[in-house]
């Protein structure tokens, strides 16, 4: 009986964690789906990081021998830029990520930070130096505080309050019962997805890493907090070389470099103003995408109108 039993109960408890969105979904699938293959390198050096500049040259990956997904790819980053990778689902946007957080390795071709060869470096060292702000944050359930902190231990009190005014969320924990020390989870404070999301961006302030990652999900959040959220995610990304891969308009049109990605390769690239002169991919990318947010906002103001 207990041998049944406790199958199930555990299966109801991650049930349970995903319904609460206190763990970001796609995060989990990449930790479990991590090629225990990749390992570092005997006499693997750290990563020296200078400002933080990426290369992708010529990198071809599959998961399966039978189906490429990268075709080749080259692009860099300069430090301290932000380029954005936008495409359909399937396109192998999240596979970059995955690539750069060298949770696999490219089949051929290099990825390189700061001139180093992530394949040579320590996994630690180089996850070290990488932040990344998922849509759906972790939440621990314990204090406001706690939950900033975890992105550096050791940091002050005044280092998180910092924090939290850069990300926007400081005026919502001082209102909050307990302000810094109120708990988080089913008994405390409840926070909404854009609240969770600033909590994640303090917490990627006080890790500060040289290199940002913002991988957006599809399910886009409304355009209100989309609104709200997007100064702060701005703030972080400052002077910090980011990767976007990109849903929202707002990112994208701000990215020093916007890359269309289809089926593995790249099939357009340039500024926002650029990609839409040439009338190509992204013009019609965008162009949908305006439409379904002036019918968004269309439909808003009847709903405030009734
Ligand atoms: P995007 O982020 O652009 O939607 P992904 O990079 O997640 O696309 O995936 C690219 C392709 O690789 C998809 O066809 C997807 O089904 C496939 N894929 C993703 N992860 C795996 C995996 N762990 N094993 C096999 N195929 C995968
Ligand atoms: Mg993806």
């Amino acid at each position: 009986m207990i041998q049944l039993f406790q199958p199930l109960s555990y299966l109801g408890m991650v049930y349970r964690e995903l319904r609460q969105s206190t763990i970001d979904i796609e995060m989990m699938f990449d930790i479990m789906s991590q090629n225990p293959e990749v390992k570092d390198r005997p006499g693997a050096k750290q990563l020296a990081v200078g400002k933080g500049e990426i290369r992708f040259e010529n990198v071809f990956f599959h998961y399966d021998p039978r189906r490429p997904i990268l075709k080749g790819l080259s692009f860099d980053i300069p430090a301290g830029k932000t380029v954005a990778i936008v495409g359909a689902s399937g396109a192998g946007k999240s596979t970059i990520a995955r690539l750069l957080f060298r949770f696999y390795e490219p089949a051929r071709g290099r990825i390189l930070i700061d001139g180093q060869d992530i394949g040579a470096v320590t996994q630690t060292s180089l996850r070290g130096a990488i932040g990344i702000v998922p849509q759906d944050t972790v939440l621990f359930n314990d204090s406001i505080a706690y939950n900033i902190r975890y992105g550096r231990d050791g940091a002050s009190d005044s280092e998180v309050r910092e924090a939290a005014r850069l990300a926007q969320i400081d005026r919502f924990i001082e209102g909050a019962p307990g302000a810094y020390d109120a708990q988080v989870g089913e008994r405390g404070l409840k926070l909404s997805g854009g609240e969770k999301q600033r909590v994640a961006i303090a917490r990627t302030i006080l890790k500060g890493p040289p290199i940002l990652v913002l991988d957006e999900a599809t399910s886009a959040l409304d355009s209100f907090t989309e609104r709200e959220i997007q100064d702060a995610l701005d703030r972080v990304a400052r002077g910090r070389t980011t990767l976007v891969i990109a849903h929202r308009l707002a990112t994208v049109v701000n990215a020093d470099e916007i890359i269309v990605l289809d089926k593995g390769a790249i099939i357009e690239r340039g500024s926002h103003a650029e990609l839409l002169e040439r009338g190509g991919v992204y013009a019609a990318m965008w162009s949908r995408q305006y439409e379904i947010r002036q019918a968004e906002e269309i439909l808003r103001r009847a709903a405030q109108a009734e």
